[in-house]
């Protein structure tokens, strides 16, 4: 199995001028091919730094694609970088040029002597018209690897990914496998506790699992490598139904469902609906629920951060001056190291509360407080929070 690495080229990358978009959509494109990529790198636009990160990278993988520096000016160094990295010279070709001028004359523009410099590539190399813009892009192969250098601007980065790199590195490598993957999300558990729980999980080669945790929220990750979709899923399958089995309500959703969904869909399922008073969130939780689909009629945000009764009182007023069936009140309660967070959760059911602390970074208890809110809401009617317990 091939392994690769993307190396994108511009000093505007460098200056945080321009978001590198270009590295996670390759990325993407690798995964779906089933190619390891291995690293990933950003260079300015300068011709020796570039051939320097070329012949290391020519050392480690197999693929290694390039974006940016094939515009006419000669701060654009990639042709002349490869070239240098490959120890040949760059030369003109008749064939490019014209296709340049060709590509001009429909745009009704004039080129300029400059556009002659991207009809030259390096010696050797293979070239990839471009449709979609101006500069030809290349392939430099040796031995067993291949340097694809494409153009910066996404839009013709893209283009020449899909129709032709894709296409050439799938027969050139032989690659019949693919990439999938299977998020599952959890809510209301740590890491820690996760881990404990299927950390045997987490040493399987294929699939693979993983996690991400977030505030308030843990991320496992399932990613299967097989030589169609359907057997990978079926792999993916099998591991999820084990991590379903040990995880049990932890896990609220999978792939682009999220906690606010889910929140509102049980309250849905129960023909109710909600209201919030939320202190010292920043609107988030609001916010968040607004924008879900689901019977949420809105929302008041306090500006003193009121004790545990307090809130309940609000909450209740609240659901009332609403008509809301139910109703979840949340106050945010800074303190020197931690941070307390009561959150009131009123149904026709009755009233249940609870007062969390938050030792994490300051920065992230808005967040953490909102995801453990959501959760409250999910958790209605199900009160086993512990799968094992
Ligand atoms: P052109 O022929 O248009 O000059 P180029 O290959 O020289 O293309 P660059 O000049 O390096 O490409 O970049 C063109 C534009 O593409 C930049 O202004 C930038 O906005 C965008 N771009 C370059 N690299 C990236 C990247 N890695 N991610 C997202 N955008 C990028
Ligand atoms: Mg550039």
């Amino acid at each position: 199995m091939p392994t690769a690495e993307i190396i994108t080229i511009g000093t505007e990358l460098l200056l945080g001028e321009t978001v590198d978009t270009n590295t996670h959509h390759i990325a993407r494109a690798l995964r779906d091919i089933g190619v390891d990529l291995y690293r990933t790198s950003t260079v300015g636009d300068n011709r020796e730094r570039i051939a320097q990160i070329l012949r290391e990278a020519l050392q480690r993988a197999e693929i290694i694609i390039t974006t940016g520096g094939l515009g006419p000016t000669v701060d654009d160094p990639t042709r002349e970088a490869v070239a240098l990295a490959f120890g040949v010279e760059t030369e003109f070709r008749p064939e490019l040029w014209q296709q340049i001028l060709e590509r001009f004359q429909r745009y009704g523009r004039k080129p300029t002597e400059n556009n002659r410099r991207q009809a030259r590539i390096p010696k050797g190399a293979i070239p990839i018209e471009n449709p979609v813009g101006t500069a030809p892009a290349f392939i430099m192969e040796t031995g067993n690897s291949a340097v694809i250098s494409l153009p910066g601007v996404p839009r013709e980065m893209e283009h020449l990914l899909q129709t032709r790199v894709l296409p050439y590195l799938k027969e050139r490598f032989r690659l019949n496998s693919i990439i999938r993957a299977r998020v599952l999300h959890t809510s209301g558990v740590g890491e820690s506790q996760i881990d404990a729980r299927i950390g045997d999980l987490e040493r399987l080669s294929n699939p693979t699992v993983g996690l991400a945790a977030h505030a308030g929220q843990v991320d496992v990750r399932i990613t299967a490598k097989a030589e169609s979709a359907a057997e990978a899923d079926r792999l993916i399958a099998s591991v999820e139904a084990e991590l379903r089995q040990r995880l049990g309500n932890w896990i609220y959703g999978a792939d682009d469902e999220t906690l606010e969904q889910v929140a509102l869909r049980t309250i849905a399922a129960q023909e109710w609906n909600l209201a919030v008073v939320e202190a010292n969130l920043g609107g988030r939780l609001i916010q968040r629920l607004a924008a879900a689909d689901g019977p949420f009629l809105g929302g008041d945000m306090l500006t003193e951060q009121p004790s545990l009764p307090q809130l309940q009182a609000i909450l209740r007023a609240t659901c009332q001056k609403r008509s809301a069936s139910a109703g979840l009140g949340a106050s945010l309660i800074p303190g020197e190291t931690r941070q307390t967070l009561h959150i009131a959760l009123l149904t026709p059911r009755g009233e249940k509360t609870t007062t969390r602390t938050f030792g994490g970074p300051p920065q992230l208890a808005t967040r953490w407080s909102v995801n453990l809110c959501l959760d409250f809401i999910r958790r209605i009617g199900k009160d086993e929070h512990d799968p094992q317990s």
